[in-house]
């Protein structure tokens, strides 16, 4: 009886940390731009300054980080137990079109769509109000009802840009090896 009930246990924390057809796209196309895509708990570090009432439950692990210093997101796999894992991956894409917007630095957006009302406690909990700023469009995508569509869009937007750029300063660079 115990091997089985131990089975049992395996089966069910492997379909717990399932994550969907969509989710697995988005980690993808993340990764095709060269984001490291961590389903892990996130590591302490990194961690924007927030208002005190949040900073009393900083024990709590959030639901994800971005991390712009090393190019990788972390999603924590309580998420998938929650259901909204697909929801955190697309507040971390959002994160990564900043991030290919501003070249490795996170720069905003400047998106034309304004977060539902829900959201604002979200944002406008971080102090510093550049975060404050990048927060509010990751929030504002993940609350709109087309959300998936619209970080997977804005991701190919700002970093396949991003990308041929880089390919091209490659080429250009192995040319001009190629001519000494
Ligand atoms: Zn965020």
């Amino acid at each position: 009886m115990f091997p089985s009930l131990l089975l049992n246990s395996v089966l069910s924390i492997a379909q717990l940390i399932n994550p969907d057809a969509n989710f697995i796209k988005l980690k993808n196309q993340l990764q095709h731009y060269g984001f490291q895509v961590n389903i892990a708990i996130p590591p302490d570090n990194s961690l924007p300054e927030q208002q005190t009432d949040f900073q009393r439950r900083r024990l709590r692990k959030p639901y994800g980080l971005f991390n712009a210093a090393e190019k990788s997101i972390w999603i924590n796999p309580i998420v998938f137990e929650l259901g909204i894992g697909n929801s955190v991956l697309i507040h971390e894409t959002v994160h990564a079109a900043q991030f290919c917007q501003g070249n490795g630095s996170l720069q905003a957006l400047k998106l034309d769509i304004e977060p539902i009302k829900q959201a604002q406690p979200y944002f406008k909990r971080y102090r510093d109000s550049h975060y404050q700023t990048l927060e509010k469009e990751a929030y504002t995508v993940q609350t709109q009802s087309n959300s998936y569509e619209l970080a997977l869009a804005l991701l190919n937007k700002y970093c396949q840009k991003n990308l041929v750029n880089r390919l091209l300063k490659e080429a250009f660079n192995f040319r001009l090896f190629q001519n000494l």
